[in-house]
């Protein structure tokens, strides 16, 4: 049998930010068994695979067996939800286990969710559901192939333990790694506590793990809110350029790491669509895709607010600097999209920006238009830059649209190999991922392991697989819903 799991977490967030942090462990798996290890990430982290998967093992990954000198933490953040303001809430269901070296002078988190009830539950049960918890390793680790900056998905675990929904379902709990679990509301909390030392402490801990060129700045405040925001700037575009919806860009769902974070109601969007919704619980569309650059904006408008009595002594300066940073972000979001768009459309940098850009804003047009499939179209012009036009063409219901802008397109000399780098073949498209997290709730893990393996590989087209690659059969998919309280 495989023996314990060597490992060595720090607590470096809980020995600088102690009133943000709770000192906690997880509750009990009654049966414990492992549905989905990422052995590969295991080892780029130096933990042997075989080893998290003996009862230590599991119990590392449950938060139960609290390895020496780790101290685990529920997190404490406010956070805007819907727009509302809560002051009050952390990790309800969650826990920083501790930090692992990631091997180049950094720290990474180790985070349990799902891992029982903590001081920071309000009503919640702490717990999560084995559908939503494969689901978000299964679409984080998607992002992560897909070269999008995102929390990474370590190992689900079935805790053998009943969680009421709807209805009874089997309970996990996800173990996962990012640069760091802060976010707009851990700043918003701080800020609220009125305790600028607390607050100065934790622009320092932001700086050392996500912006360490900050600390040599003129005015290292400043300098990590220009981070963060340029940060979120390129993640948002790169969210938008494969057609990814987060469904709940709450405050306390934004991080200053850049990375994305909390995959609860999201999808991939098929039909393009700017007022695509998945989430069940935003009726207003305030979390459509197309809203994702305003809304991105508006939570760091939240964070730079936090920020304001470490900017300037006065207040009106303070505000003066801090739009004058939030400014930027519209072109700091158009100039990645348009570099994206670059990428996608296999055009060299002998093309000047303009072009592409007008070239990309003419296709999003007639996607729009058509609400042909994003991920099938873009794959397809691969082919269309390789001189055989039909796949997609055939996409198009005005097949004449679709000529006159490859007519604009074609001549910038497309590179095919490189947009067969840029566009995937595959993603997790909604149906798909359903049909796997239902099998695995039934005990058949199959279909999971095998989606993981094509999402995790979304540029290499492989036949066989060809079902991955299309868009859901039945149209009327696209009244999608995926629910919160997940
Ligand atoms: P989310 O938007 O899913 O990231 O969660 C928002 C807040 O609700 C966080 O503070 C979570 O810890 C908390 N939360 C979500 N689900 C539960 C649950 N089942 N039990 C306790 N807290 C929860
Ligand atoms: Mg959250």
């Amino acid at each position: 049998m495989a023996s314990a799991p060597t490992i060595e977490l720090g607590s470096r967030f809980a020995r600088e930010l102690p009133e943000l942090a709770v000192p906690w462990q997880g509750a009990p798996a009654p049966a414990p068994s492992l549905l989905a290890l990422n052995a590969q990430l295991a080892t780029e982290l130096g933990l042997d695979p075989e080893s998290l998967r003996s009862p230590e093992g599991l119990g590392l990954l449950l938060g139960t067996a609290v390895p020496q000198g780790a101290s685990p933490v529920a997190q404490v953040y406010a956070g805007h939800q819907f727009g509302g303001y809560s002051p009050i809430l952390g990790d309800g269901r969650a826990l920083l286990l501790g930090e692992l070296s990631d091997g180049q002078g950094g720290l990474l988190d180790l985070h349990l969710k799902g891992s029982g009830r903590t001081p920071l539950s309000r009503g919640g049960d702490g717990l999560a559901a084995v559908g939503p918890m494969l689901r978000e390793y299964v679409i984080s680790e998607a992002m992560h192939a897909l070269g999008i900056p995102t929390t990474r998905a370590l190992a689900v675990v079935a805790t053998g333990r009943d969680v009421r929904r709807e209805e009874l379902l089997p309970g996990a709990v996800l173990a996962r790694v990012a640069g760091s679990h802060l976010r707009v509301g851990s700043f918003q909390y701080a800020r609220a506590t009125g305790d600028l030392a607390l607050l100065r402490r934790l622009v320092d801990h932001a700086i050392a793990r996500h912006a360490p060129h900050a600390a040599g700045a003129e005015h290292p405040p400043l300098a990590l809110l220009e981070s963060v925001i340029a940060a979120q700037a390129g993640l948002v575009a790169r969210w938008m350029l494969v057609g990814f919806v987060h469904g709940v860009m709450n405050t306390d769902n934004m991080t200053i790491s850049g990375e994305t974070i909390d995959y609860g109601p999201c999808a991939f969007m098929e039909g393009f669509d700017p007022a695509t919704v998945f989430s069940s619980i935003d009726a207003q569309g305030r979390y459509a895709y197309g809203n994702q650059p305003a809304i991105a904006h508006w939570n760091l408008a939240r964070l730079a607010e936090t920020l304001l009595p470490l900017l300037a002594d006065e207040q009106e300066e303070g505000i003066a600097i801090a739009m004058e940073a939030l400014d930027a972000f519209p072109a700091r979001y158009r100039d990645a999209w348009v570099a994206g768009m670059r990428a996608k459309l296999g055009l060299s940098a002998a093309v000047d920006d303009a072009t592409v850009a007008e070239v990309a804003d003419a296709l999003v047009a007639l996607l729009e238009s058509e609400r042909t499939d994003l991920t099938s179209a873009f794959r397809a012009l691969g082919s269309a830059a390789r001189g055989r036009p039909d796949a997609a063409r055939d996409l198009f219901l005005h097949r004449d649209a679709f000529d006159a802008w490859a007519a604009g397109w074609l001549p910038l000399a497309p590179d095919a190999d490189a947009m067969d780098r840029a566009n995937p073949a595959y993603v997790p498209r909604n149906h798909l991922v359903e049909e796997a997290l239902a099998a695995a709730t039934d005990g058949d893990l199959d279909p999971f392991a095998q989606l993981v393996d094509v999402v995790t590989r979304p540029f290499d087209e492989r036949p066989g697989l060809e079902r991955y690659a299309a868009p859901s059969p039945e149209r009327s998919f696209r009244a999608y819903r995926t629910f919160c309280g997940t």
